[in-house]
């Protein structure tokens, strides 16, 4: 399998450390919003490139982070009058809502940044022993210009970003280019005792932190979007590896921006649709479907007709399924041997197989993957019916399953209510509620609550609808 990795600038055969086994770690959300479509979009590529990965037979170690404390946190817990940890406990479990709905898996270990902080202090403090660090009046900053290869993943050269960019100087640093690592309390905020102050940990460090912890000093694997590569990713390189004095991660992979209007989705231009609220519109397999439907390098513009096609695209997959299952169902199916023409259906659905695997191979091309399952959808209806051998049938069935499951694209569909066995429960209902069994008529209730049947009691009798 071939990995663009952002810092060699090439598609690299990929190798892990050690056999069978892949090191993974992805940056996580700052957990103080319900997150964007945006942010959505690394989750979804890299938990499906995760299934992949483990389809291929390695042991995936998939770490990514909770960030728990922040300056956006912390503002939001002022604003309302309520604890920084009461807000981001609030915003884990509603990411924990979108990540379930969006069929994300959870991750070996999800740690946050706030239950790590011992190991920060660590961390920096070794900084400060090799001499990578120092200490200004309770801060302590990582001295940009002691790692030599700063900048090698951003491409970036450290004279160029001083001498170009608005940086803030600040009297304390020793060098403008020099970034936090540790920074004293404000009032208000939530704070550590540490060997320098009562403060808190700037942000990069708590990846160096976690990803060291739990999968060690060299990692496979370290991702997430592209606006992560500068400066967050380079000063977790910076750090990581002048405190280990070895490589940090072998490779980084980096997805390309959920764009509108050819701007990238951001919470702070305000130009954003929440999880939630595109999943109140569509099913979240459609999201979820829509993201995996172009690369994650190529920048992906959100709009409604874009969502409207990804809706019919997977639509049209999922009826094939159900049509097959349909026929698997009855028994008109024959269990004969397959004739010519259908051993011939089976080579033609390895060849579209083999095409999904090698555009999943070729850096992780899921547009190219679904447009093979669409292949043998097509294949399926044009060649699939009640006359089938039922080992056809059964196998490109298997097959087409198979592939969706991999890209964690759910093709079991919820058993739906029909509206004559809706209608015999409202009337159950009606009669234990007469004989005052009012155990039974809630059990019913709840029962078509799950199904997504709403009721409701009007003068005129029980209406139902679906919700
Ligand atoms: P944040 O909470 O802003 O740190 O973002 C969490 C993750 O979402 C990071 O990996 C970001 O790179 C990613 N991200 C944020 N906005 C977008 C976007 N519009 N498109 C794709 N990825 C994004
Ligand atoms: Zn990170």
């Amino acid at each position: 399998m071939k990995i663009y990795n952002t810092l060699t600038q090439k598609k690299e055969e990929f190798v892990p450390l050690e056999e069978g086994k892949v090191r993974m770690y992805v940056c996580g959300p700052t957990v103080y919003n319900f997150i964007h479509i945006g942010n959505a979009r690394p989750v979804i590529v890299f938990d499906s490139f995760r299934r992949y990965l483990e389809y291929l037979g390695y042991q995936v170690n998939f770490v990514t982070n909770f960030t728990d404390v922040d300056d956006k946190i912390i503002k939001k817990a002022n604003d309302e009058g309520v604890s920084a940890t009461e807000i981001s406990e609030r915003y884990i479990r509603e990411f924990r809502t979108d990540m379930d709905a969006l069929n994300v898996r959870e991750a070996t270990v999800h740690p946050k940044a706030t239950e790590e902080i011992d190991g920060m202090i660590e961390m920096i403090s070794d900084l400060i022993k090799k001499g990578h660090a120092y200490e200004k009046n309770g801060t302590v900053y990582f001295k940009t210009r002691s790692f030599a290869e700063y900048g090698k993943l951003s491409k970036k050269k450290i004279d160029d970003l001083e001498a170009g960019a608005r940086i803030a100087v600040s009297d304390e640093k020793e060098d403008p280019m020099d970034f936090v690592l540790w920074k004293p309390k404000k009032e208000g905020e939530p704070s550590w005792a540490s060997p320098w102050s009562d403060g808190r940990p700037g942000w990069h460090i708590e990846c160096s932190v976690m990803s060291r912890k739990y999968l060690g000093e060299q990692i496979d694997i370290h991702a997430g979007g592209e606006d992560l590569v500068f400066p967050h990713h380079e000063n977790e390189i910076a750090q990581s590896e002048a405190c280990n004095e070895k490589e940090f991660a072998r490779y980084w992979m980096h997805n390309a921006f959920l764009n509108i209007d050819n701007k990238k989705m951001s919470k702070s231009e305000g130009n954003f649709f929440t999880v939630r609220e595109i999943c109140d519109q569509y099913d979240p397999q459609v999201v979820r479907f829509f993201m995996l439907n172009s690369h994650y390098r190529s920048p992906l513009n959100f709009s409604k007709e874009l969502m409207e096609a990804a809706k019919n695209s997977l639509t049209r997959i999922l009826t094939a399924i159900g049509q097959l299952e349909f026929l698997l169902s009855g028994n008109s199916l024959e269990d004969r041997e397959m004739s010519e023409q259908e051993k011939q259906l089976l080579v033609e659905a390895k060849s579209l197989q083999d095409k999904y695997k090698a555009a999943l191979d070729d850096d992780f091309n899921s547009s190219d993957a679904i447009a093979a399952i669409f292949e043998l959808v097509k294949l399926a209806n044009t060649n699939l019916n009640s006359d089938s051998s039922k080992t056809s049938v059964q196998t490109i069935y298997d097959l087409i399953a198979k592939l969706c499951d991999i890209l964690g694209i759910i093709t079991q569909k919820d058993e739906e209510l029909l509206a004559e066995d809706i209608e015999k429960l409202i009337e159950e209902r009606q009669s234990a509620r007469k004989n005052k069994n009012f155990a039974r008529s809630d059990e019913i209730r709840n029962l078509l609550l799950e199904k997504g049947i709403i009721l409701e009691d009007t003068r005129e009798g029980v209406r139902w609808k679906r919700s």
